[in-house]
């Protein structure tokens, strides 16, 4: 990796490549004579942004301790207790977006507006499961999003519980007509939900008649974290939720001493037909280059337990306050700031994808994309996918925000690659995504624990701060950010 503070960036004067330059030595560049080279306009880009500090400066201050300070707690807090949970499919996330198109539009947000997008239904039920032998206990479960239910009278079956599909394939004969248990260890979210995503496929294929499975997450208090799951087309359904982590490792224990485990597990779960959702839209339209978007946005959809107030719900509203610190600041920037709401995030990113259909023929008036999915806890930065040069323009944007210790820009190759903004990041849109301290994300995610109780309205000011200073200045400037 290049340290940017030990080289000077120049463009080749033939292929425009750029070129790293240490000490004299050119140390990486383009195909052409190293001696042709131009001093690289970057220098007067980093001045053009830095000309913005006394903006962001005002923004912070607004947003900290001026008349917005605790704005979006106190919106999401009205949201959350209004309409709870909001899953896709749903009357209520309908209702829920009904409310906050009326609402952003009186904030005096521009063009707001709702478009449409063909989500998933899938309705969750009553549902339980009990450990009959060696003893009657109630365990607690949910259901894994696009789980078909159990028949009326609910599986008993006897369990079997592994700790990885390696020991599912190796212990296959012993599956055949049993629920199987998965016991897998969390070794971080990316790296473990596929027990969540495949279990059932896996489970069915040898022969078992239900999964359970451990809750993807480090911490527990017996809480079990829904999700999505797939099926796959040859392979048989069966019935699917997920357990505690206290119980998996109960189920286990109980194996290892030869104890025969019975469950009795019951869900009324239903996959029916789609359903017509929408992504919430608003702006401050550009005064120059008005067709120029900066982007930047969360998912308003949730699973259906807890409120969805950390998933994604901070995410959304520090969106909307992104466009009203703007707007009370009186500030109109040079290309559009667009607010988007996504819906049907949760079953697959139905509402990221639908935007980027409808819109990816105006791929080139796409400036920057940014997404906050992962908390709005305390910001520290941005992980940024794009070029070198942009690189050098967005860690002059975060420079700015050394007041609030938010300066880190940490680069990553498709930032947007599983998120709502992926589409644009993969036709070289420069992609952002809102860096926190969510060391405890996963201990809430997906839970009836996911509720307002976890945000905090100094957090989210301060991450508001940061998405409305770097929308805004990006937006501002004269020129769009280099691509790769
Ligand atoms: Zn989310």
């Amino acid at each position: 990796m290049i340290d940017d503070k030990m080289f000077f960036l120049l463009d080749c004067a033939l292929c425009k490549s750029p070129i790293y330059v240490a000490l004299f030595l050119l140390t990486s560049g383009c195909n052409c004579s190293p001696l042709l080279f131009r001093p690289h306009h970057l220098t007067s880009v980093v001045k053009e942004v830095q000309s913005n500090q006394e903006t962001v400066d005002k923004i912070i201050n607004l947003s900290l301790s001026g008349k917005a300070k605790s704005q979006s707690y106190n919106r999401l807090a009205e949201f959350t207790d209004t309409f709870g949970n909001r899953v896709a499919g749903s009357q209520n996330l309908e209702n829920a977006i009904d409310y906050l198109l009326k609402n952003i539009s009186e904030d005096g947000q521009e063009n707001v507006h709702g478009e449409a997008v063909t989500v998933p239904k899938w309705v969750r039920g009553n549902e339980y499961a009990y450990l009959t032998s060696p003893r009657m206990y109630k365990m607690a479960i949910l259901g894994l999003g696009s789980s078909i239910g159990t028949p009326a009278e609910g599986i008993t079956a006897e369990a079997i519980v592994v700790n990885s599909f390696d020991e599912l394939h190796q212990r296959a004969a012993e599956a055949k007509g049993k629920i199987v248990v998965y016991n897998e260890e969390y070794h971080g979210y990316g790296n473990t939900v596929n027990y969540r995503t495949l279990g059932a496929v896996e489970a069915a294929k040898v022969g078992g008649v239900a999964s359970l499975i451990r809750s993807v997450t480090p911490f527990s208090i017996n809480s079990p974290h829904t999700g999505h799951q797939d099926y796959s087309k040859d392979v048989r359904k069966i019935p699917t939720a997920c357990i505690t982590i206290e119980d998996a490792e109960m189920l286990a224990r109980m194996q290892k001493r030869g104890t025969k485990i019975v469950i009795k597990f019951y869900m009324e779960a239903q996959n029916l037909p789609d359903a017509q959702s929408r992504n919430i839209v608003a702006e401050i339209v550009g005064s120059k280059y008005p067709e120029q978007v900066v982007l930047f946005g969360g998912h308003i959809d949730s699973w259906d337990v807890g409120q969805g107030a950390m998933d994604d719900g901070g995410g959304a509203f520090i969106a909307w306050q992104a466009l009203s610190l703007i707007r009370q600041l009186g500030l109109r920037p040079k290309r559009t700031m667009r607010m988007v709401m996504f819906t049907g995030e949760e079953e697959g990113h139905f509402g990221g994808q639908a935007y980027f259909s409808a819109h990816k023929t105006d791929v080139n008036n796409y400036d920057l994309v940014m997404e906050s999915d992962m908390g709005t806890f305390t910001p520290y930065g941005l992980t940024f996918d794009g070029s070198q040069k942009a690189k050098v323009i967005m860690q002059s944007v975060l420079d700015m925000l050394k007041r609030i210790n938010a300066t880190e820009l940490k680069y990553v190759n498709n930032t947007g690659d599983n998120g709502d903004t992926g589409g644009w990041v993969n036709a070289g849109v420069p992609g952002v995504a809102l860096l926190n301290r969510n060391e405890n994300y996963f201990d809430f995610h997906h839970t009836n624990g996911d509720t307002i109780t976890v945000q905090d309205p100094h957090m989210m000011d301060l991450c508001s701060a940061v998405w409305a200073s770097v929308a805004y200045t990006v937006a501002n400037l004269e020129e769009m950010l280099p691509r790769k």
